[in-house]
């Protein structure tokens, strides 16, 4: 026997998660200078981040010697104030990537189960496989969750059920009346993850007051982030919103200081810049519609989307979608194939710049005019 086969084979078997393709990359393979590329692959702030956060960030480098804040009583203290909980409700994370990866390891085992939706967010399957736990995926209707279903597919070995909404790949929302009808019945010995990676870019009629919930379900957690309308994916901060007890056990399992100085002080200042995130989710609804109206235009079937990207179909056989991904690619512009999950025929595009959103409609109109 070789050292690894001793690893168990819940480990051995992981598909390893694929990240959008990073610019440095593309650049050395095609040759291609870096500012020409761009990247709309893994649903980044095309603004970067708040000026603000920078200079708090920057101002911070000076103290890099020292160890973070490991409780981050700061970052806690304005969100306890911004979100009307507790800081003991508070659990941060390196990114909100940590806090699903804490609640797994809180609460699954092997023999254990977690639910989720087909199509849903790939990390969900990835930190249940990592415990040895079992994911049940639930098929998905007409690209979003079936909430109905995934209560059905609770087992008593159910410890975790995961929710994204918006969904990422789909973009799809579950609506405010399902979610709270999903909570009254679920039994309240399973943990609902409720992942809101892009709550902010709620038109504020489809935001579900969700973080209301937490009073009233002590089986709750809401996930949030600051690598989205926040602009500081980066960095990894995000954090979880649940109850007291339920927070104590995530922070005893995280690392000490899972959150870095740089973060801290970043999403501190992050939060107060209201300016910036009300300008991000303004550039976001204008490149919607940007994208949506060339769609249209072009023929392109899409998901209708509530976060900061849109998944496209490509027409004819599933053979075309890696086509038109590498045409993009030698085109200097990178988009995100969906083959992992389960969606074969569809690229997902991050929302950029107007510039960007044009470079990206007018590149595609050619190449699709390529396939059979
Ligand atoms: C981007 C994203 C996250 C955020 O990940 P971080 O670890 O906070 O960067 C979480 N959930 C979903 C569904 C996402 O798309």
């Amino acid at each position: 026997m070789n050292l690894c086969d001793f690893a168990p084979e819940y480990i051995r078997s992981i598909q390893p998660y694929q990240p959008g393709k990073p610019i440095s990359e593309l650049a050395r393979e095609l040759g291609l200078n870096e500012a020409y590329i761009i990247k709309l692959a893994s649903n980044e702030n095309p603004l970067g981040a708040s000026p603000i956060a920078l200079d708090a960030m920057i101002n911070t480098l000076h103290d890099i010697a020292l160890y973070p804040d490991g409780s981050g009583f700061e970052l806690k203290a304005a969100l306890s104030k911004r979100y009307d909980v507790a800081p003991e409700q508070i659990v941060l994370g390196n990114g909100s990537n940590d806090v699903l990866d804490l609640a797994a390891r809180v609460f699954l085992k092997p023999g254990a189960a977690a639910v989720y939706s087909q199509h849903a967010f790939a990390v969900y399957p990835l930190v249940t496989q990592l415990i040895g736990a079992n994911g049940i995926a639930v098929p998905a209707r007409d690209y979003g969750h079936d909430l109905p279903a995934m209560l059905d597919a609770i087992t008593p070995e159910t410890r975790i059920v995961f929710i994204a909404s918006p969904n990422n790949p789909t973009g799809t929302l579950s609506g405010e009346e399902e979610l709270l009808q999903f909570m009254e019945r679920v039994s309240r010995d399973v943990l609902v993850v409720m992942d809101e990676a892009y709550y902010e870019y709620l038109p504020e009629a489809s935001k579900p007051d969700s973080l209301k919930w937490l009073k009233q379900f002590p089986n709750l957690l809401i996930t949030r982030t600051f690598s989205k309308v926040y602009g500081l994916a980066g960095v990894r901060v995000g954090f979880g919103l649940t109850h007291p007890d339920v927070a104590n056990l995530m922070n005893r399992v995280r690392q000490p200081f899972n959150v870095s100085s740089i973060g801290l002080v970043g999403a501190l200042a992050a939060l107060r810049d209201a300016e910036f995130v009300q300008r991000s989710y303004a550039l976001n609804r204008a490149g919607m519609m940007q994208l949506t109206d060339g769609f249209r235009k072009l023929g392109v079937e899409y998901i209708p989307s509530y976060g900061n990207f849109i998944s496209f179909r490509v027409k004819g056989a599933a053979a075309n979608t890696p086509k038109v991904y590498q045409r993009l690619l030698q085109q200097g512009i990178i988009v995100r194939p969906l083959g992992i999950y389960e969606m074969p025929h569809h690229l997902r595009v991050t929302i950029g710049l107007e510039a960007q959103n044009t470079r990206f409609l007018d590149s595609l109109e050619p190449i699709l005019g390529e396939l059979d």
